[in-house]
């Protein structure tokens, strides 16, 4: 015998059981998607590699050492395996030209790859829905992304998520607070561990964000972004925490939010699970009016945000609250001669009908075949033998209630079937 393949580490089968909190999940994202007139748009997986390493950024975690990366030997493009969606989305955009009627609110979801190290939470390949609203200036639609995440939490029954808020100025601000920050943490120098003097000339904002406590002694008296704003960044970040305040959202403002990716300016934003620990981002976010040039099309403002499927997720089988399957209306017995075909016309009626109906397959007892019909969880075995056959009816036996069973004509089965699966 051979041996048997695994999958590859930190990429996971979702098997059923697990998959139908992933359904449930899903349906939800994106009826309130399309509920607050975001519409879906789906990009390839893989990419340009130029494209995230522009976007993104190279001095990024993500562009520095967790990109699945390679040269396409047939025709020697240097291609990625998609690690986020936004700089896809915005690249779809420019190309379709789809601000071209005025600005637009798009959703995307599916599959990302970061070459990370996996644990709880943290994943290779890991699930995102993301929404982009393009060429909006805001601040309203920066309000209305963060409240309709706050509503989708609710609207997921989720509890204990909290938002952290910041911003991080325009290009020209955070120019002038990237130099003082650099002063203030070279004078420090010694106190830094390795990552931070990495980052201190490539990215020093992202000092700001480590969860070394040598390094947070440092940063806790770093200057003070607030102190670079101008008057249109702040009027910008008292707007939106106006309209978060008259919405009833909950915030706090956590200067030192910054962000692992390079495109974002004013406002950027985190919801945090306490109760998940080191891996409890369940959805980050903040504006990019930068990208779209930089990605070499015409300017225009946009804000977005991607929620992590996996954290969410497990969450939600953490509340203990397990969606119900669907169970099948009727489970359909057959046994004799000429049976089958009956049998598969009579499903075809009912599905057709909008019931839930599994047909018996593989043969066997009528005995075993009552057994998984009883095993499938259906309300009603249908039972189709010869002697139906011959009446043109079948055998309604009940499988959840003590009713006893009784003979059914075909001519009045599908008719009477909404009241036959009633529970008594
Ligand atoms: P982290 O700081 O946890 O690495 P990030 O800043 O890299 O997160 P984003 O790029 O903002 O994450 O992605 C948005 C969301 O996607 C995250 O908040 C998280 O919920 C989820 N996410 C990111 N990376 C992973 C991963 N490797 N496995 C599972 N979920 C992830
Ligand atoms: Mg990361």
């Amino acid at each position: 015998m051979k041996a048997a393949l695994q999958a590859i580490r930190g990429m996971n089968d979702v098997l059923p059981e697990e998959a139908a909190r992933w359904l449930a999940f899903e349906r939800k994202v994106e009826d309130l998607f399309e509920r607050w007139g975001y519409r879906n748009i789906r990009m390839p997986l893989v990419e340009h590699t130029a494209l995230f390493r522009r976007a993104i950024g190279e001095a990024t975690d993500i562009v520095e050492k967790e990109m699945y990366s390679w040269r396409d030997e047939l025709n020697g493009e240097d291609l990625t395996l998609r690690p986020e969606g936004t700089a896809s989305c915005v690249r779809a955009a420019i190309e379709h030209n789809l601000l071209y009627d005025g600005p637009k609110r798009l959703w995307y979801a599916g599959p990302m790859y970061r070459h990370e190290r996996p644990q709880k939470g943290r994943y290779r390949q890991f699930h995102q829905y993301g929404a982009e609203a393009l060429g909006y200036p805001g601040p309203d639609v920066d309000a209305e992304l963060i409240i309709l995440c706050a509503r989708l939490w609710r609207e997921l029954g989720l509890e204990g998520i909290r938002l952290e808020l910041n911003t991080i100025g325009s290009p020209d601000e955070r120019a002038r607070y990237r130099a003082d920050l650099i002063r203030h943490l070279e004078a420090h120098h010694a106190q830094l561990d390795a990552d931070a003097r990495r980052r201190l000339h490539t990215n020093p904002l992202r000092v700001l964000d480590s969860k070394n406590p040598a390094v947070q002694a440092v940063v806790a008296g770093a200057p003070d972004m607030m102190q670079y704003l101008g008057e249109a960044s702040l009027v910008h970040f008292e707007g939106l925490q106006q309209l978060l305040a008259a919405a009833g959202v909950g915030y706090a403002v956590n200067p030192k939010l910054v962000r692992g990716l390079d495109y974002y300016n004013l406002t950027v934003f985190e919801w945090i699970a306490d109760r998940l620990g080191a891996q409890g981002t369940v959805c980050g976010g903040g504006r990019y009016d930068g990208l779209f040039a930089l990605i070499g099309g015409k300017p225009a403002p946009a804000i977005g945000f991607a929620l992590g499927c996996e954290r969410l997720i497990g969450l939600l089988a953490d509340s203990g609250r397990a969606p119900a399957p669907r169970l099948p209306d009727a489970y359909i017995v057959h046994q004799g001669e000429g049976t089958l075909e009956p049998a598969f016309a009579l499903s075809d009626a009912l599905r057709a009908a909008g019931f839930a109906v599994v047909q018996h397959a593989g043969g066997g007892s009528f005995k075993s075949q009552m057994k998984k019909a009883d095993a499938s969880g259906a309300r009603l075995a249908l039972i189709l033998g010869e002697d139906e056959l011959r009446a043109a009816a079948v055998t309604v036996k009940p499988l959840r209630d003590g009713r006893p069973q009784w003979r059914e004509p075909h001519a009045t089965l599908a008719q009477r079937f909404p009241e036959l699966i009633k529970a008594h």
